[in-house]
Order: structure tokens, then C-alpha cells, then sequence
């Protein structure tokens, strides 16, 4: 830790201020500790009546023969908030993993092309409110083993095509490319949407940072996505950047080694 090195035995006014500094240093470590913990408590108490109101409004969508039209979109609307702050529970626990001081990666054997399908699986609803089309690209060799924390890049995945959908108008189009290199692989997002401004670009990566909070409200979202992508790729000794340009699109291209 940052601790003060002082010898116990000097009792001069160096010595007092030593030990005053690093009682307050032991003070503000442990503060932080228990804010975090505090943090990730939190989260994951929510997690449980989140899930059981949810499940409540399916089952009161699923009667739909009993409800009003208005009805149905009032309950339509909860179920979307619910999901938006079922994100925002998923990825306050995701920080919560990064604070941890003994935090270790859970990596396994998988298929990081079976893992790019299962996402744009799981985010076509999405994108088809909108008429967006997501396809996929194969680059090079088609093999993509990889050796990672499944769970942790399956949500790198899904946030950067969830940001891609939200960002994109109607009718938009995004392009997932996937790459084989010597020892990376690279996966590219590219989405025709709304862009990022240039002076944004270097701080999209940072926690709650949104561009341009009127144009963010409009989305939903939490600005914590991207933060927790950057740490997901550098978790992993890989690489994140991104280039946009404003109305015409963005493209986010990820580095992950193979090991
Ligand atoms: P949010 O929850 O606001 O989407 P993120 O951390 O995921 O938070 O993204 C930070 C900001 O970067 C967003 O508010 C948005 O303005 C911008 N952004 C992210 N992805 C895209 C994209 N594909 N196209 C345009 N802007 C984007």
C-alpha cells in the first residue's frame, strides 16, 4: 500500500506527522474497501426483485387477452426499464469484479466465432426494431480458438453491438469482422450510425463519460459500457480503439491474444 516509511522509533514532529498520515492512509484504504464492497452488496441484492417484478409483467403481458392496448404498453414500457436496469446492475457488478484486489481472469477453451454468433443471436430482436442488419465477416483462416474469460468477453461483445444498435438510426447497418492473425485475433464493429464527435474520442473509455448528455439521454445507457470493454481487453493483454467519424458511422476494433 502507499504507507508512510518511518522508523517507529522517531518520536520528533516527522515521526508524529508520519503516523498521523499513515493512520489516515489505513482509514481512506479501508473507506474505499467497504464503499466497493458496499457498491457490489448492493448490485447483487437488486439483482433478485428485479428479476421477480420482471418476471411479473411477462406473465401479465402473456394474458394479453384481459389487457387494453394501453395497458399492454404501459407494461411493455416497464419490462424495457427493467431491462435497462438489469444492465446497469450486470455492469456495476462487472466493476465491482475490477476493483477486487485478488481479482484473477476465469479463462477457458472456446470458439470465439460460436461466441460472435450467440451475441448477434441475442441482440437481433433488438436491431430488428430498428431494421438494422447485422452481418458477419470471416477474414483469413477460419479458427478461432481462443483461450479467455468466456463470460467476461461474451459481455465485451455485447456491449459494443448494443452500442452499435443504439447509436445507429433505423434501416442502419453493422458489420462484425473477425480476423486470424499470428497471435491475435481482431474483431472489428463497424455500425453506419450517428459517429462520435472528435474532441469525445478520448474520453469514451472512461467510467459514466457520455457524449453530450441531451444526445445520451435520448438512448438510455450508463456510460459505464465502454469502460468496462477498455478493462475487459486489457484484462486480457489485447487492445481496444476506436475510429468514427461524425454522421457517417464508427468502427471499434478489439485485439484479443489467442492465449
Ligand atoms: P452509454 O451507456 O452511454 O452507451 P458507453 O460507455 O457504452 O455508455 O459509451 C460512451 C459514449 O460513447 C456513449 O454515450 C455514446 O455517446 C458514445 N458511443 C459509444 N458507442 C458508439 C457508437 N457505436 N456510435 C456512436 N457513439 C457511440
Amino acid at each position: 500500500s502507499q504507507r508512510i516509511d518511518i522508523p517507529e522509533s522517531r518520536e520528533d514532529e516527522i515521526g508524529r506527522l508520519g503516523k498521523t498520515l499513515n493512520n489516515l492512509l489505513d482509514r481512506l484504504e479501508t473507506s474505499f474497501f467497504r464503499q466497493k464492497q458496499f457498491n457490489a452488496d448492493v448490485s447483487h441484492e437488486l439483482k433478485t426483485p428485479i428479476s421477480v417484478i420482471r418476471a411479473q409483467v411477462e406473465e401479465a403481458l402473456d394474458s394479453d387477452q384481459k389487457l387494453t392496448s394501453e395497458q399492454k404498453d404501459i407494461l411493455t414500457t416497464i419490462k424495457k426499464q427493467i431491462d435497462q436496469l438489469n444492465n446497469l446492475i450486470s455492469q456495476m457488478l462487472i466493476l465491482a469484479k475490477a476493483d477486487e484486489k485478488n481479482f484473477t481472469l476465469e479463462k477457458e477453451k472456446f470458439d470465439l466465432e460460436i461466441v460472435i454468433d450467440t451475441v448477434i443471436e441475442e441482440m437481433n430482436n433488438l436491431a430488428a426494431e430498428k431494421n438494422i442488419l447485422i452481418t458477419k465477416k470471416i477474414i483469413g483462416e477460419n479458427n478461432f480458438r481462443i483461450k479467455a474469460d468466456l463470460s467476461l468477453i461474451t459481455q465485451l461483445l455485447l456491449n459494443l453491438v448494443d452500442n452499435a444498435i443504439k447509436y445507429t438510426p433505423n434501416e442502419g447497418k453493422i458489420k462484425i469482422t473477425l480476423k486470424n492473425l499470428d497471435n491475435y485475433y481482431e474483431i472489428n464493429i463497424l455500425d453506419n450510425g450517428i459517429g462520435i464527435p472528435k474532441k469525445d474520442l478520448n474520453n469514451i473509455f472512461k467510467r459514466f463519460y457520455r457524449v453530450d448528455k441531451s444526445r445520451s439521454r435520448d438512448y438510455g445507457g450508463t456510460g459505464l459500457g465502454l469502460s468496462i470493454c477498455s478493462w475487459i481487453v486489457k484484462v486480457h493483454g489485447g487492445e481496444i480503439n476506436v475510429e468514427s467519424s461524425l454522421r457517417n458511422g464508427t468502427k471499434f476494433r478489439v485485439m484479443l491474444p489467442k492465449k
